[in-house]
């Protein structure tokens, strides 16, 4: 503790006296008082942090939720796209020549050419998504 150059208030080393505190300090002229009302400064101040800590981890939960929602939107699209480039393909093949579709052709040869495509058109979802 020493006392503050412009006030003479007994201060604690780091303690937060502002010049508002000088000037409470040679208006009331009583140290006690205007403890109180720094404490209650700093006590706003942990209430508003604490305060916004807890709106800031709601948002980020939320946020944790939509990432998992969107994740899940891009498997099923993907998903999607892969029975749609198969129906293609099949539509195609019956078209072209309807004897090829044994199973064996539809089990084995459709899902690889799905693949190809898949890979022809490059990964499904670009955009980092952490
Ligand atoms: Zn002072």
């Amino acid at each position: 503790m020493k006392p503050c150059a412009c006030c003479g208030m007994l201060v604690e080393d780091g303690a937060y006296h502002p010049y508002g505190a000088c000037l409470m300090m040679m208006a009331a002229k009583d140290s006690a008082v205007v403890q109180t009302n720094l404490d209650a400064i700093v006590r706003y101040g942990e209430d508003h942090v604490r305060g916004e800590r807890k709106s800031l981890a709601i948002l980020e939960a939320d946020l944790v939720e939509k990432r998992k929602a969107v994740r899940k939107k891009i498997r099923e699209r993907e998903e999607d796209t892969r029975a749609a480039v198969e129906r293609a393909i099949l539509a195609t093949v019956r078209v072209c020549d309807a004897s090829l579709l044994t199973p064996e052709f539809v089990e084995k040869e459709v899902e690889e050419i799905v693949e190809e495509v898949m890979e022809t058109a490059g990964p499904f979802w670009e955009t980092p998504f952490g």
